[in-house]
């Protein structure tokens, strides 16, 4: 859907063929109703003259009068605006040799006062020109037919008509100049205004076009719970959400089958004024047709501060939510497949080493192939306990007891000591002190033999790995540091995520599953502490995890989340 927007109208020039438009028909106009208006004053003078007694020449008056009768029908049909103006003179100045005629015919009756009509009208349309050539004429006529006419000496009040028509005519003069003046700014508004119409257009425009290029949705909702607006890929998103039954489409969290609780779909918190990141909803009963969403949320303010709606930003992310799940499964039960034949060769390498009959020579071979079985049988387990699918069913238990963290550490370092040495990587235990903790010594030792053994894998040759340990209150810390290659920030973001790798690491050669820091978190937290990391690249990486250091410190019970429930948490309330 478009923006609802100002109509398409080219607003720059638009105005401006409005003002000359107005301009032509104010001049037609002008000349017609001017006229008209002398033509009613003379109309009335016919009236008395024919209804009263007329001192002075009837037939010149009415010849006057039909003059000016066939001036104003000419007014009407003629189409002023098409002809130059100098020609519209033509007619305020028929008007004034008419009323001359009308003042010869009766010198004395004072008919000459009709002179105002025109000297309105010159000055109003002609400007100075105007104002300077009726005067000229009116008052020269006039004083010509007072010496032609007047047999007596004419007194002060002959002339009176010749001030009145000056001013008369000086203060429409003055008049029209106010109104051309006015009309002048009027344009120049209107042009602004044009102006400012065709930025606010194309910035409008602009705005639609990306907003509709964009892959992801974007709506607008007003504070009364309106939407105002809506981008193309929203209205397509819509589409594709299968069809709401009666009671609506039926909404689930993130793992596809818990329903989003009554008041808890993305726009209903929105209308509540919440504000939000990366919602997910499956839409539509768990199967084929269910889409998933994820969707943001963001408050607007107007310019006081005050709220003026939100903005909601959809996404499709049916296609990465099924393939993670495709993967989960697939990854689950190659494990599980690949558990029982490694046990198997094992429980036989086991049997054979222990038959005193076989050499000693195919002894040290069958306890390599023991080793690798081993390692093998290790990185099995940790698929299998990183996969969701398998989360969800088995549960990471853990058994905390009153725990040395440093005789851990310590031991761990020891049993890591011939991989360091093949990096010629040393270890500093400085650092620790005697630590006590509310721990699963053996899950935990998964953990530290992990950061350690990482430390060694990303660290440089001859570089060094400095272990700590300390207790603070409640919390026993735990610190891993190397001198390795670090991670950027962006990096280090994705470290705890399952299967992830850091670009540099992928392409250098060293071998690594992406998942043991995945499951170091699982078991850190189910003790009810957590892991984090500063890493600087080239500089080094550390990490520290924080453990409850005594068991009234754990509580409430440790145990591991179900890795959906982990994830809701992680992104912002917990309904997804
Ligand atoms: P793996 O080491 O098997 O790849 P992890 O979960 O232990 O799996 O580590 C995940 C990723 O984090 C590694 O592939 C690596 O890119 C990065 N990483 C972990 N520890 C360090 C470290 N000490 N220094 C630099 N990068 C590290």
């Amino acid at each position: 859907m478009a923006f609802p927007g100002v109509a398409g109208m080219r607003a720059g020039d638009q105005p401006e063929r409005a003002v000359e438009a107005v301009l032509d028909r104010t001049r037609e106009r002008t000349a017609s109703l001017n006229q008209l208006l002398f033509g009613a004053a003379v109309v009335v003078m016919s009236i008395l003259v024919a209804t009263t007694p007329f001192p002075g020449d009837a037939a010149l008056f009415y010849a006057a009068v039909v003059l000016v009768f066939l001036i104003t029908g000419a007014t009407i049909v003629i189409p002023w605006n098409r002809l130059p103006l100098p020609l519209l003179a033509a007619v305020p100045v028929l008007d004034i040799v008419a009323i001359t005629m009308m003042e010869l015919a009766s010198p004395d009756t004072g008919l000459g006062l009709l002179w105002i009509f025109p000297a309105i009208w010159l000055p109003a349309s002609f400007g100075v020109v105007g104002l300077v050539g009726g005067l000229v004429l009116i008052v020269g006529i006039y004083i010509s037919t007072i010496a032609l006419t007047q047999d007596h000496e004419p007194d002060f009040s002959t002339y009176l008509l010749v001030p009145v028509i000056v001013a008369v005519s000086g203060s429409s003069f003055l008049t029209a100049r106010r109104a051309a003046a006015q009309r002048m700014l009027l344009d120049k508004q209107a042009r602004l205004l044009g102006h400012a119409l065709e930025r606010t257009r194309r910035q409008e425009q602009i705005v639609t076009e990306v907003l509709d290029a964009v892959d992801f949705g974007v709506i607008r909702i007003e504070t009364d719970g309106s939407i105002s607006m809506a981008n193309e890929a929203h209205d397509r998103l819509q589409q594709t959400l299968p069809q709401a039954s009666e009671g609506g489409s039926p909404a689930f969290r993130q793992d596809g089958v818990t329903p989003v609780p009554a008041g808890g779909l993305p726009l209903e918190r929105a209308l509540r004024g919440e504000a939000f990141d990366g919602q997910i909803v499956w839409f539509g009963e768990p199967g084929a047709d269910s889409r998933a969403m994820s969707v943001s949320a963001r408050r607007l303010k107007d310019e006081n501060g005050g709220e003026a709606g939100a903005v909601l930003i959809s996404r499709d992310l049916t296609g990465e939510l099924n393939a993670l799940r495709a993967r989960d499964e697939l990854v689950a039960s190659v494990s599980h497949e690949l558990r029982t034949p490694l046990t198997a060769i094992l429980g036989y390498i086991d049997l054979v080493i222990d038959d005193d009959r076989i050499p000693e020579s195919a002894r040290a071979k069958l306890e390599i192939a023991e080793r690798n079985a081993e390692r093998l049988l290790g990185i099995v387990a940790d698929i299998l306990a990183a996969s969701s699918a398998s989360q969800s069913s088995v549960e990471l238990t853990i058994t905390p007891d009153d725990i040395d963290i440093a005789d851990v550490l310590r031991a761990a370092a020891e049993s890591l000591q011939l991989r360091a040495d093949e990096r010629n990587v040393s270890f500093d235990l400085t650092g620790l002190e005697p630590a006590h903790a509310y721990a699963d010594a053996q899950r935990l030792r998964q953990v530290i033999d992990n950061l350690i053994s990482n430390g060694i894998k990303y660290n440089r040759d001859g570089g060094v790995v400095t272990i700590g340990c300390t207790v603070d209150g409640d919390s026993t810390w735990i610190l891993v540091r190397d001198t390795g290659i670090g991670m950027t920030e962006e990096e280090a973001a994705g470290l705890f995520e399952r299967f992830y790798r850091a670009e540099s690491i992928r392409s250098s050669g060293v071998r690594g599953t992406g998942l043991g820091l995945a499951i170091s978190r699982d078991i850190v937290r189910a003790h009810g502490g957590d892991i984090t990391v500063r890493s600087y690249p080239q500089i080094g990486s550390t990490f520290v995890v924080r453990l409850p250091s005594t068991r009234a410190a754990a509580a409430p019970a440790p145990r591991v989340p179900p890795r959906d429930e982990e994830d809701a948490a992680s992104t912002d309330e917990g309904v997804l």
